[in-house]
């Protein structure tokens, strides 16, 4: 018999990271697959919808809650595997992402560098295949063990298996809700080299090559010029991060609205499609940064991230979503996807 504890009517605004949002009616933290199961035996005896939480920086709660029950896995450990010029290191999905990266940058490990400062949990980085400044996880991510929702068993999902793209994997899209991430293994490279592919990093080092640490350290400056590093102090950072994505269109379609619009941003992506920054078009849309609505606003420092400027709803988060989302779209006809997770609407 499980001791697992269920809490009930646990608020989930302070579990997040933009603060907003009701209770989960029942909530727990399983700590190994036994647990996880009977957190999910619960559900289907009691009848309760199921939303699994890793460290809500992605997600957006209603000014309602969750009603039914919100499982954050609590899988923790690291451990490293070394072979030739690589190692694999497997992390537990409740470890907390940017203290794995730290303990892969102080043992020389190459990889994930880049990716410092990102908030959330190990087990949130493939949902989404989560990327910065010129690294996704899913350069580094060797295989992803899942529990199955549907079958109870426990599953190894290749990197291939996983199905990444830009923001995306086969856990939201295709199989969203199926899979619980119970643990990511990554090969880095042994005392490797960092990446600095992004044009900040390399005006930053001036064609200097710093070693981990110091683009360790660089990353996370760049981030906190810009309120993308998580700080009680800094209302900017009470955040979900770029609420959308940057849309990738046609060529076609970057040429109509560049002729309409003069010089339009963009990156390419291959012969058929470009990207362009959806910072760009909510700005040209006319939404300056520091903008407000109610207490919902635009960072000050970066005009891809909804903010809770001051007691923000739920509701009002929505209502600025929705307005970006409409002006883009009129001026534009860009429908701009919003990047995190919408729970209990
Ligand atoms: C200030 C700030 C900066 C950010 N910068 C970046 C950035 O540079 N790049 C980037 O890609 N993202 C960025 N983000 C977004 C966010 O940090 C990442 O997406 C992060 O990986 C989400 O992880 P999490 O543990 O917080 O997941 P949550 O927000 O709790 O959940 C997000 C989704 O993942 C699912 N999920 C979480 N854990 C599990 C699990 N163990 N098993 C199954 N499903 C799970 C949830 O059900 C939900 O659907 C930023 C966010 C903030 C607030």
């Amino acid at each position: 018999m499980s001791d697992l504890i269920f809490e009930e009517n646990v608020p989930l605004a302070p579990l997040t990271t933009l603060k907003v949002g009701g209770p989960a009616r029942y909530f727990t933290e399983p700590r190994d697959v036994d647990e996880l199961r009977a957190a999910f035996e619960r559900s289907r005896a009691d009848d309760l919808k199921v939303f699994v939480l890793g460290g809500g920086s992605n997600v957006v709660v209603s000014d309602e809650g969750f009603d039914g029950l919100v499982i954050r896995p609590n899988f923790l450990g690291i451990a490293f595997e070394p072979g030739g010029d690589t190692t694999n290191v497997s992390a537990g999905a409740g470890e907390n992402w940017d203290e794995f990266v730290e303990t892969c940058v102080n043992k020389g490990l190459a990889g994930v560098e880049a990716l410092s400062g990102i908030p959330g949990l190990v087990g949130g980085t493939p949902i989404q295949n989560v990327g910065a400044y010129g690294q996704d996880v899913s350069g580094t991510i060797v295989a992803v063990d899942c529990y199955d929702r549907e079958t109870g068993s426990v599953e190894t999902f290749s990197n291939a298996a996983c199905g990444f793209k830009y923001r995306e994997s086969i856990f939201n899209t295709t199989h969203r809700d199926r899979y619980v991430v119970l643990k990511v293994t990554f090969r880095l490279v042994n005392d490797g080299r960092p990446t600095i592919a992004y044009r900040d990093l390399v005006q930053h080092f001036a064609g200097r090559e710093p070693d981990l640490t110091e683009l360790r350290a660089a990353v996370l400056a760049i981030r906190r010029s810009k309120s993308m590093v998580l700080n009680a102090n800094d209302p900017n950072s009470r955040s979900a991060g770029s609420f959308f994505k940057n849309p990738i269109v046609d060529r076609a379609i970057y040429e109509t609205i560049a002729a309409k619009f003069g010089q339009v941003p963009m990156f390419p992506i291959d012969d058929t499609f470009v990207k362009i920054p959806a910072a760009w078009l909510i700005e040209n849309a006319g939404f300056e940064k520091g903008a407000r609505l109610g207490g919902a606003g635009i960072s000050s420092r970066h005009p891809l991230a909804i903010i809770n400027a001051d007691g923000a709803s739920a509701g009002e988060i929505i209502a600025l979503k929705d307005a970006i989302q409409e002006e883009v779209g009129k001026k534009f006809s860009i429908f701009l996807t919003p990047e995190p997770v919408f729970v209990g609407f």
